[in-house]
């Protein structure tokens, strides 16, 4: 797996650009998509867009035949915008207030999720006549950024709650669920794909034909600790479907975020401050960056994602040792490792350039819009 695509050491060389800036390598983006199609024949790729809604993109994307997830009125018009025709949108969230039900249903929006009766009646009531699929709650065991506590309901309520869809005039179309992000194991996918299938076998008992099942998204990006590559993933899953779908396999969704852009983006940043608070050489060692929490790197949150760092002097020859990595703002939350400390190089010091790999999903839009003065970091899609 290459991060550091030659495009991106290029674009970083002739240009220079001023930190903090994301830097997104397009090429990879599609070649991470073939990459997909290719290892789920016959799915459709539904880009969750809330990983990075790019303009460019998204346009990418839709050149090369891809479906598109969203979960607001403002997902639906940056789709939109970059030329996305609606009936390639899926309104994935099960939480949706009645303005943007009615606006994307204007808009031509006929895919909807849900995972309780009141969103049900909200749908059927604003959105008239769609096809909708139940969320259900499957264990997010092995995520290393858990999605299941919110949304999600239970195989006996879905079947209620599928039944009840037809008789509101909707489309009981299908399932869906969500293994959570930064999944590094396939059997989540596995459990899920086995839960959902008794629940298509005992609405076909009641006549009801389900032919949708969205896997969701869930793939991992490459971060420090290493994670199994895409065909353990892609074996696993086809199999469960053989398995479990054994007659007639039902139109299957993916909807990768993280998985599909994480890899193809790079974050440069500036180191404003290294420092033994205290003095003394057993105090801790603070590296203060340019970005933090505040700045996009959200997901460093409880400590859950570990990115990878480069440094100019990571040649093994310079001694290391376990560093604080902190934002450059005046919250005192804005710590990104401490628990766990991130190992640097002991030469780093204040006006070194870093790079930090896999940061193409959730940072671009996690980003706060100028706390502490702060503005938000610039973009590049190259
Ligand atoms: C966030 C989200 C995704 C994408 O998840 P990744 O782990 O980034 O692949 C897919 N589907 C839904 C409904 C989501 O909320």
């Amino acid at each position: 797996m290459s991060i550091m695509t030659p495009k991106i050491t290029r674009f970083l060389t002739q240009n220079d650009p001023a930190t903090p800036c994301l830097i997104v390598d397009l090429d990879s983006v599609e070649q991470q998509f073939s990459t997909m199609k290719h290892h789920f024949d016959g799915a459709s790729i539904y880009y969750a867009i809330k990983a990075n809604p790019a303009p460019a993109i998204l346009k990418r994307l839709n050149a090369l035949g891809a479906f598109f997830d969203v979960a607001s009125l403002g997902e639906i018009q940056q789709c939109l915008a970059a030329g996305i025709s609606a009936e390639k949108l899926s309104f994935g969230h099960t939480v949706k207030n009645t303005h943007a039900l009615r606006e994307a249903h204007k808009l031509g929006v006929s895919l909807f999720a849900f995972d309780c009766e009141e969103e049900l009646h909200k749908i059927a009531r604003y959105a008239p006549n769609s096809r909708v699929f139940c969320r259900l709650t499957v264990l997010n065991t092995g995520a290393d950024w858990p999605l299941s506590d919110k949304f999600g309901t239970t195989t006996d309520h879905a079947y209620e709650l599928m039944l009840q869809a037809e008789q509101l005039n909707l489309k009981a179309t299908g399932l869906s669920f969500h293994v959570g992000s930064q999944q590094t194991s396939a059997e989540a996918y596995q459990q899920a794909i086995a839960q959902a299938s008794t629940l298509f076998q005992r609405l076909q008992s009641q006549g009801l034909a389900l032919d949708l099942l969205n896997i969701g998204g869930g793939l991992p990006s490459h971060y420090t600790r290493s994670v199994p590559d895409i065909d353990y993933f892609s074996t696993a899953i086809n199999q469960a479907l053989s398995e479990h779908f054994p007659h007639q396999r039902p139109r299957i969704m993916l909807e990768p975020g993280r998985a599909l852009v994480g890899d193809a983006g790079v974050v440069r940043s500036e180191v404003v401050l290294t420092s033994r608070r205290g003095g003394a050489p057993t105090d801790p060692r603070w590296v203060y960056l340019d970005i933090g929490r505040f700045g996009g790197l959200a997901e460093t949150e409880g400590e859950a994602i570990r990115y990878r760092f480069r440094t100019p002097h990571d040649d093994t020859s310079h001694s290391q040792s376990p560093c604080i990595i902190a934002g450059p703002t005046c919250d005192s939350v804005d710590v990104m490792y401490e628990k766990n400390r991130m190992t640097l190089p002991d030469e780093l010091a204040s006006g070194d350039k870093i790079l930090i790999l896999a940061t193409g999903a959730y940072v671009s839009t996690y980003c706060s819009t100028g706390f502490n003065g702060f503005a938000p970091l610039n973009e590049y899609y190259i």
